[in-house]
Parts: C-alpha cells; structure tokens; sequence
C-alpha cells in the first residue's frame, strides 16, 4: 500500500484549551498527549499524520523522509504507547541510527515522549566506555537507542539481548548503508523474533534501501511525504536565504540576524508554543517589542496582539503556524523561520506572508546542518532558489550600525534647521578641528543608538566546542535570559541558588525611570520569563516591549518596568493569577 500525504487536508482548528485534536485524532493516548502538549506541539506534521496510526496498528512502514519533518515522533509516539501496554520484556524496542550524536538526540527525544509513561531509553554508541553501558543493560531498559557497531559489540557479548524485542526502528536507513553498515544491519535484525514490527525510515529510496526494506519488512506501508511539487505560481517570489547555525546558537543567530536587516514589522515562525514563548521573552529582554500569537491563547488574547502588531507599537510577531493560519496578517516586510518547517507546503504559507501584491519581501530561514537535506527538498517542490550564506559577524554588524547612524546624520542634515546647533559646532571647530568635531558628533549618536554594545562571534556549523561562557557586559539587558553558549537556543538560564545581585547590574533598572517589582513565585514554580511578560502584558494591558530585566530565583522573581506603569501593573497582577495561582507582588526593595 502506499499513501501520499495530502497537502489540501484541513488544518487543525487552534485548540484554545485541551489537547490537540489533530494528535488525538491518530489515536494516540491522554498521557502522550498531555505530553505533546507539554512540549507545545499544536498538530502533527504530515509524517506524523501518516505514519502514526498504521505503527499504532502494528504495521511495519518505510517512510522517505528527512530530518527536520518530526519524524523521530512519528515512530516513537507509537513506539512507546505499544510498549507501555505491552508484555513487559526488556528490552521491548530497538531504534538503530548511523551516528554517535543521533543516537544521543534520538535517546533524549524518546525520553522525552515516554517520560509520562515511565518508560526508560538508553543511548549506546561508541567511544562511550562499555562497562556503564553493561549495567545499565544489566539492570533493564525499555528502549535501546543504538548505532550498530556498538549494538553488534552488545549482541556478541551478549550483554544485549534483543529475543523480547516487539519494534524496530531504522532510523536515517541510506546513511547507514553510506557508513557502510549493511551487514551489522542484517547481523542485528538477525538476532530479533520474527514476529516483531520493522520501520524504516530513509531520506532517500536508492534501490539498495529497497532491497534492504524487501528483506526485513513485512507488507510494509510506504510513505512518502511531499512528493508534489507545489503548483507553478504558487511559491511567493521573495528573496530567500537560509543561515546553517548549531541548534544551541539559534537564538544567538536570530537576534543578530534581526539586528542587520532591522525589519520594521517581521513575522517570527517557530514551531512549537514553547518555542514562541521562549524566542518571544529573549527578543523583549534584548530590547525588542515582540509579542507571542499561539494556539494556547485565547481570542481576547490574540486580539490585542494582533491589534498591537497592526498599529504598528509591536515590531515582530513571533508565532507557531497554527496561530498564523487563521489571522489577517498584514504585509511584513521580513518572514523568519526560527527553524525550517516540517513541509514544504508550510514553508509556501509562512514565506507568503511577504512579498504580496509586487513588494519586495525577504524570507529568512535558520536551520540545523542535519536539515540541510530538507532546505533541498524544499527548493526542489518550490522550484526556488534559497541561498545558505553566513551568520553576520561582528564586524558586519558594526558596519551595518555605522551605516544606520551615517543615514541617520544625513537625514537631519538634509532637512536643515540646525539654527541652535551650528554656533556651538562652530565655537568647538573654532580650533581647527571641524572634522574631529563632526566625528565625536556621530560617535555620541552612535552609542546612544547601542552601537558600542559589545558582541560575540556565533560560530559556523562547522565549529567545534562551544566557545568559554563570558559573562555579558553590565549594559545585558536580561539577567535571567543570557544567552549561553552550549546551552539550548533561546533558553533562558536561570542560575540556581543565586541571590539578586546587591548592586544592579541591568541597564534598565540601573536607569532613571525603571522600577523593580518583587513577584512571590520563581523556579520552584516553573516560572519563566515568558509568564511573567505574558502576565504583565495581558492583566496590564501594557506592550511587553516596555517590560524591562527580568531575574527568576528560586523561590521569587525581579521584574524591571518602567516607573510611572509600575503601580498600574501592580495593581493588574495582584488581581490576577500567574501559571494558575495568585501570587503576591510588590515594589522590590534590596
Ligand atoms: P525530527 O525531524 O524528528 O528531527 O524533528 C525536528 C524537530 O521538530 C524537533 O525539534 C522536534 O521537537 C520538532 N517537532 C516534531 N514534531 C513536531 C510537531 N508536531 N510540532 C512541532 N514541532 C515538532
């Protein structure tokens, strides 16, 4: 059998509450749900839609598809819900990968998925030391999450036992053929009751897949997603470019992107609710007015985004795709994907939000090395040209900050009226220097501008470690949401057990006109950044870009807000609930 995913299927309809409707609908059970939920998954990408119900029935498949389309779910959604209910034999599931670093993020994302179900997942790959891996097989695992040299030294010592297993996963099939695993492949399978289900899943379908599939897999359900190319007319002619950044320096990427092009309105795409929550709180704290428009917000909410992105007091809407489906956007002038689309019909539809009725529009992708492959796919079905350059470097920065202020001086001195201006330009040039005199001019314009900030490189795909944590300098707008390198994209840092500095060490509180307010919740309580602006800025009714530092400690908050908004806000807050409970709040004294 094989099923093509259909790309005119009714989206899901935003779920204001509840779970998705789109993820219940494929059968899948409350507890993965909840958890999907969790992670702010809105609705299943079409691999997902397709692969997801056959697995649940216990169907082997073989699915094309690369990374970046949320495969990794689509096999191990239903992976765990079979084996949380099935004989409880361990290990009940084997997920073969080419690489060392797959088989740790394919073991994390399992976790992940399975942890409400209790299910526990160990990742095995070589250069890793054996004897931990012997205990912990010792002691019994759900899932093994494996690259097939290591998995084969497991089997030959027979510290793996793989006569209970009921699923196996081929994850990225054609690369492990590539690495030259074929016969491990088949020494494995192998060793696994015939009776097991097989998936196989494979960016590419050369005829040795084929044959590989033909071998182990039993009437399989073939997917193959996107296909189609997208109808001639339909892909948007905007200028497209991708940056191929490391996930952890995402955020990093995004916000120095934002910094060159300086869009007066741009459309933020990310792919979770989470995700818009976290990019939407880091932009804020580097002194951006974005706001977050997801599915998990209610209609009076989304109202007044949008209404303040309409009127301009919003720069950037940072939304997941769900939310943008349904709303009225006007024309931006930039569309960032935070990270590519699962589909290349997803890609058509955000990218179309610029560029209309024969404006210019730029679509801007960030992207991981792995999602290479499927930024390809995707100009192939759009039949579009999408040129990979390089993360501006500081350097490129600068120039772009210098070129903004040189503008700048042009345009006051085109417009004249300089009258009380010229005497005291002429008094300081008085001693021979007028060229000096101009230049300390445009340097004062420039600081005040945040030209001086000072930044940091973001490494290239192909960069090793991640460079030393330096502390930001004192001017770092965002105590608790610093950027780290390492660390995940946009997350925000919390530092456990630290106090609130003594002296500030924030620009906005250390300024006249802010004020700090003391929020009796912190981390204890899962707090982050994004409650406290999303609380602040719907109880308040104030735009979340005035809201200024924000420190998460353990057990309470700092919040920096501009002084004459601060009683107003108080008074919002202590009526209202933050992350479902009423917390006290008052004007923080050190
Ligand atoms: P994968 O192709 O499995 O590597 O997944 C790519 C990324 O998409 C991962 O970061 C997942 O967390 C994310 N993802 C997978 N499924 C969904 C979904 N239905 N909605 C939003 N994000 C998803």
């Amino acid at each position: 059998m094989s099923t093509k995913h259909d790309s005119t299927q009714e989206p899901t309809a935003p779920a204001a509450t509840g779970f998705s409707p789109g993820f219940a609908a494929l059968g899948l059970e409350a507890s993965l749900l909840a958890t999907l939920d969790a992670l702010g998954y809105e609705e299943p990408t079409p691999i997902q839609r397709e692969a997801i119900p056959p697995l649940l029935a216990g169907k082997d498949l073989l699915g094309q598809a690369a990374t970046g389309t949320g495969k990794t779910a689509a096999f191990a959604l239903p992976l765990l819900q079979r084996i949380a209910h099935g004989v409880k034999q361990r290990p009940a599931a084997l997920v073969l990968v080419p690489t060392r670093e797959l088989a740790i993020q394919v073991g994390e994302a399992v976790q992940r998925y399975g942890k409400e179900l209790r299910i526990s997942v160990l990742a095995l790959y070589g250069g890793q030391a054996i004897s931990p891996q012997f205990h912990a097989l010792k002691r019994g695992v759900d899932v093994v999450v494996a690259t097939p040299g290591r998995a084969l030294d497991h089997i030959r010592r027979q510290t793996l036992k793989l006569a209970h297993v009921q699923t196996v996963v081929l994850d990225e099939a054609d690369e492990m053929l590539d690495m030259g695993f074929a016969d491990d492949l088949d020494a494995i399978l192998l060793q696994t009751p015939a009776t097991k289900q097989t998936a196989l899943f494979s960016a590419t379908m050369p005829p040795r897949i084929k044959s590989i599939a033909h071998r182990h897999l039993k009437h399989p359900v073939e997917i193959t997603i996107a296909k189609e190319p997208v109808k001639a007319g339909t892909a948007p002619k905007v200028q497209q470019t991708a940056y191929v950044v490391a996930r952890q320096h995402r955020g990093a990427a995004l916000a120095r992107i934002l910094d060159v092009a300086g869009p007066k309105s741009a459309l933020v795409f990310c792919r979770t609710r989470v995700e818009v929550d976290e990019v939407t709180a880091m932009l804020n704290g580097r002194g951006r007015r974005a706001e977050a428009i997801h599915g998990g917000m209610s209609q009076q909410q989304r109202d007044r985004v949008m209404n303040a992105f309409r009127s301009g007091q919003t720069e950037l809407l940072v939304a997941t795709d769900v939310a943008a489906r349904g709303l009225d956007i006007p024309h931006v002038s930039h569309v960032i994907n935070f990270d590519l689309p699962s589909s290349a019909e997803v890609y058509v539809h955000r990218i179309g939000r610029t560029g209309r009725a024969g404006r210019e529009g730029v679509a801007i992708t960030i992207l991981d090395p792995r999602e290479q492959r499927l930024l390809r796919s995707i100009e192939i079905h759009t039949k579009s040209k999408v040129i990979v350059a390089q993360v501006p470097t500081v350097a490129d920065l600068r120039a772009t900050r210098l070129e903004r202020t040189k503008t700048a001086v042009k345009e006051i001195l085109d417009a004249g009226e300089l009258e009380p201006f010229l005497a005291v330009a002429e008094a300081l040039a008085g001693a021979g220097r007028p060229i000096e005199v101009a230049a300390a001019a445009m340097k004062l314009i420039h600081r005040a501008q945040g030209g001086e900030q000072s930044e940091q490189e973001i490494p290239g795909p192909l960069s090793r470690a991640p460079e030393p944590y330096r502390p930001q300098p004192r001017s770092a707008p965002y105590q608790a949401g610093r950027h780290q390198p390492g660390d995940r994209p946009g997350r925000l840092i919390m530092r456990p057990g630290t106090r609130p500095p003594a002296g500030r060490t924030t620009q906005s509180a250390g300024e006249p006109g802010m004020a700090r307010l003391y929020v009796g919740a912190g981390r204890e309580s899962g707090i982050r950044p994004g409650d406290l602006v999303g609380a602040i800025a719907n109880e308040a009714k104030v735009n979340a870009g005035v809201i200024g530092a924000i420190e998460i400690e353990e057990r309470f908050s700092i919040v920096d807000v501009p002084a004459g908004m601060a009683k107003g806000i108080l008074e919002a807050l202590s009526r209202s609930r933050i992350k479902g409970r009423k917390v006290p709040v008052r004007v923080f004294k050190d």
